[in-house]
């Protein structure tokens, strides 16, 4: 079989960092990894990464559109674009996130996913999406728009998830039912997530009796820590193995804020998500609406234009890793599980996807060490960027 042989690569995966790497792609499949670059035979091709980092390649789990589409748009061009998009900022397995909308737009999103899963998902992999909502506290709705809350119905969600797979849903666990509601999700296949929510430690609580482990965008749109009540931010402190995504823009949350998060919690439970909107690859000034709430570009900031609540990001996965990196001082080997492996174990794909190394999907990323943007992604083993 025809071989594709990466020279020169720095490579970064969890717990491992050699320098002029050679690895052996094969099929669909990472062949071997190693010091020494195996002769190249007739037909093999041999790819010069001239020492840049190749890392696997990013899973982002939340992230709701780009290029000015929305995932929650009925034009069913919208997944394509998100996926387009996704795959130059190298992430090579993505969850398109909904808005707070209608069940009928809900369906209508799940339907495009599948169209472009029908068409060979020929950008980045789209395994199943992320519900962000519509069960979340009207009062903790950041950017969502109120008027489509509802409370948790785990019929709705089946209905979507007949039309295409379900792998996530944010809701608000001090909703009626909604401790209960985490166990429903867990039962179908789908990770229950906190998010949106005024929840009080001891709903937290009770929502993990019934399996809920994970928390949408730590420290947004969530009860703060406070000493009489910590809140869904001491619960991720407090409660090691939640999975924590986190938006490390430096605007989400603050430099000081990505420092303690990464330092004082484990590794393993922290996810790094973009939940990247329309407006991510467009100029500043766009102005868009979303959910038919009006939202303005300025500064590489999207916020709503009435309130001024942040919107969403516009970062790219690898501008996160930097940011952490540059915060923290981690060595990336340990950073890098949070861009892909961790979110990769919590769905179900942790033997096949989130390493470099042998056996392993060939998703991988090449990173400019100076601009920390892709130049070059392998999605399955096929060379896309
Ligand atoms: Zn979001």
């Amino acid at each position: 079989m025809q071989k594709t042989i990466i020279i020169n690569a720095h490579v970064i995966s969890p717990d491992v960092d050699i320098e002029n790497a050679a690895i052996v792609l094969e099929g669909t499949k990472i062949k071997s990894v190693g010091k020494k670059a195996p002769a190249a035979k007739p037909g093999d091709t041999v790819v010069d990464v001239k020492g840049q980092y190749v890392m696997p390649g990013f899973i982002d789990v939340h992230t709701h559109g780009s290029l000015t589409f929305d995932f929650c748009d009925p034009d069913p061009q919208s997944v394509f674009k998100l996926a387009e998009a996704k795959l130059a900022e190298g992430v090579t397995t993505v969850l398109p996130t909904t808005l707070t909308v209608s069940h009928e737009e809900l369906l209508v999103a799940a339907k495009n996913a599948k169209a472009y899963s029908d068409a060979g998902m020929p950008y980045a992999k789209v395994p199943a999406i992320h519900l962000e909502g519509p069960f979340i506290n009207i009062k903790c709705c950041g950017a969502q728009n109120p008027k489509y809350v509802r409370k948790p119905d785990i019929k709705e969600v089946k209905e979507i998830a007949k039309v295409f797979p379900v792998k996530l849903i944010s809701y608000a666990v001090e909703a009626e039912g909604g401790d209960k509601f985490a166990k429903d999700c867990i039962k179908m296949g789908v990770v229950p997530s906190c998010g949106h929510t005024g929840a009080k430690f001891a709903d937290l609580k009770k929502a993990y009796k019934y399996g809920l482990r994970h928390m949408t965008h730590f420290c947004n749109q969530m009860t703060p820590l406070h000493h009489r009540e910590i809140g869904m931010v001491g619960a991720g402190f407090l409660v090691e193995d939640l999975n924590t995504e986190v938006i490390c823009d430096k605007i989400h949350l603050c430099p000081d804020m990505l420092n303690l998060i990464f330092t004082r919690r484990s590794l393993v439970h922290i996810q790094m998500i973009t939940d990247s909107l329309r407006c991510s690859h467009c100029k500043d000034g766009y102005a868009f609406e979303m959910g038919g709430l009006k939202v303005l570009l300025k500064n590489g900031e999207a916020r709503l234009v009435e309130g001024g609540n942040l919107a969403g990001s516009t970062l790219w996965m690898g501008m996160g890793l930097k940011n952490v990196h540059d915060v923290t001082g981690l060595p990336l080997k340990d950073l890098v599980r949070t861009t892909a492996w961790n979110q990769a174990i919590e769905l179900g794909w942790g033997d096949t996807l989130g390493k470099v190394e042998k056996g392993y999907t060939a998703d991988l990323v090449v990173i400019n060490p100076r601009s920390w943007k892709p130049s070059a992604v392998f999605v399955d083993g096929e060379q896309k960027i």
